[in-house]
């Protein structure tokens, strides 16, 4: 089985939620709980609470990301951050392409891909989100679709770069509205990427891929998902910001 050979990462996404004061009080309540995880364990969280997030999270087992970066080091791009600045400050992680970027802000295939260049440049892990439309999976393009996100977010992306590639398959329709994918769909898509990892590089590259699925997982769900062979983890918005709930996904993992 080469679900063996991948580790489990386990990510937090705050979306625009939390203060600083906020991204403490809930950094200290999961800290404990994560501590023996048998996982990744990682919060990525709005720019204003990344310093925060980073001396909370010292001496645990709890990585750091942010939930986008510009693919300019610096210029006149207001209300941009770039991937200089997060790596300056010790951020670890990055979330690229996620839908909601993508939905409401204009983000393309192609600029997820050169935001995907400045964070690898700069030495970040990324997590790349993809994933369809209802109408798109209704229209049974969900594979083709998925597909081509992945082969266009990793144009020029070497496979020795790949290791700091993770995917999070995120069904737009799942995505914050309590509905989940069944773990069966999950599996179907996330072996479609890895299969499209495997064409783009190489079968062992593809195996080594964390793939995650994202979309309203939860306590109950979270283990039927992650025991499929090519889920890997977990992108997680709404439990997330429940410490007691994140933890539970993080256990999950154990199974
Ligand atoms: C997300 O924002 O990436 C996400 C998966 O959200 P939720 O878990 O709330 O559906």
């Amino acid at each position: 089985m080469n679900k063996q050979l991948r580790k489990a990462v386990i990510a937090g996404n705050w979306k625009m939620n939390k203060t600083p004061a906020e991204a403490k009080v809930l950094i200290e309540e999961i800290a404990p709980l994560v501590k023996d995880a048998a996982c990744d364990v990682v919060v990525c969280v709005p720019y204003v609470d990344l310093c925060t997030a980073l001396e909370a999270t010292k001496g645990t087992n709890i990585g750091v990301g942010a939930e986008n970066c510009h693919w300019e080091p610096s210029g006149a791009y207001t209300g941009e951050i770039s991937a200089p600045m997060l790596k300056s400050m010790g951020v670890e992680y990055v979330i690229i392409g996620h839908s909601e970027r993508r939905t409401y802000f204009g983000e393309t295939d192609v600029t997820v891909n050169k935001r995907i260049r400045a964070a690898l440049d700069n030495g970040l892990k990324v997590i790349l989100c993809v994933g369809e439309y209802l109408e798109q999976r209704e229209q049974g393009i969900t594979a083709e679709l998925v597909a081509m996100q992945v082969k266009i977010a990793l144009g020029g992306v070497s496979a020795e770069e790949l290791k700091n590639i993770i995917i999070a398959y995120e069904p737009v329709w799942a995505i914050g509205t309590g509905l989940t994918a069944t773990a069966d769909q999950a599996e179907e898509v996330c072996a479609c990427i890895r299969a499209t990892l495997a064409s783009l590089y190489c079968q062992d590259c593809a195996n080594a891929v964390t793939i995650q699925y994202g979309g309203s997982m939860n306590p109950k769900n979270a283990a039927e998902l992650l025991s499929k062979e090519n889920v890997d983890g977990g992108l997680i918005g709404g439990a997330s910001l429940k410490a007691p709930d994140f933890a539970a996904i993080v256990e999950a993992t154990k199974q």
